[in-house]
């Protein structure tokens, strides 16, 4: 099923539904339509263009949001799908300082890796193997990353993501695309 980008009456990106959702909001008068997809929904007695982008009508007010959740997709765009040691294509996820030597599982101090890379690695610090990382690895910010981190995406979304920082995320899906 296709997702949905939601904007606050504000335009600040909320999240991401499923369509049938968003149409929910839209035909209960919460939400306008501001994309469309260009696909139409069917029911009994009526067919209505399917949404892409939606903004609620009644702005909502977002408790503080901590900070982006560690999950292996939102990491994988932050690293750009490359293996933080190499360049190559990652495939797994490494602790800088492994896990069995005190290190966390924390934005800090996880990258994208490849699995030789990984294996070679091992419970190792850098230091002794004399690696250096390609980048200093840091919790990804902006409000764009909590959308790209579910892993939906849609070409239409970008203007409405990139004064929350989509540019810099919209470089690095490109080179996972790459
Ligand atoms: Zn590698």
């Amino acid at each position: 099923m296709p997702h949905v980008l939601v904007l606050n009456a504000s335009y600040e990106p909320l999240g991401v539904v499923p369509l049938r959702r968003a149409l929910v909001l839209v035909l209960e008068n919460k939400a306008m339509c501001l994309e469309e997809s260009g696909a139409y929904m069917h029911s009994a007695t009526c067919t209505v263009p399917a949404p892409s982008v939606v903004r609620l009508k009644r702005f909502v007010r977002v408790p503080y949001r901590g900070p982006v959740p560690l999950t292996r997709r939102a990491l994988f765009a932050r690293d750009g799908g490359r293996c933080m040691y190499c360049g190559g294509v990652a495939t797994s996820v490494d602790h800088v300082i492994p896990k069995s030597r005190g290190g966390q599982h924390a934005w800090e101090n996880v990258v994208a890796s490849c699995r030789r890379c990984n294996h070679v690695k091992a419970d190792r610090h850098l230091v002794e193997i004399g690696w250096r990382l390609r980048h200093k690895p840091a919790p990804p910010t902006g409000l764009a990353w909590r959308i790209i981190g579910t892993g939906h995406r849609d070409p239409r979304w970008l203007p409405y993501l990139q004064p929350f920082g989509a540019d810099e995320a919209l470089a690095r899906i490109e080179g996972i695309s790459a």
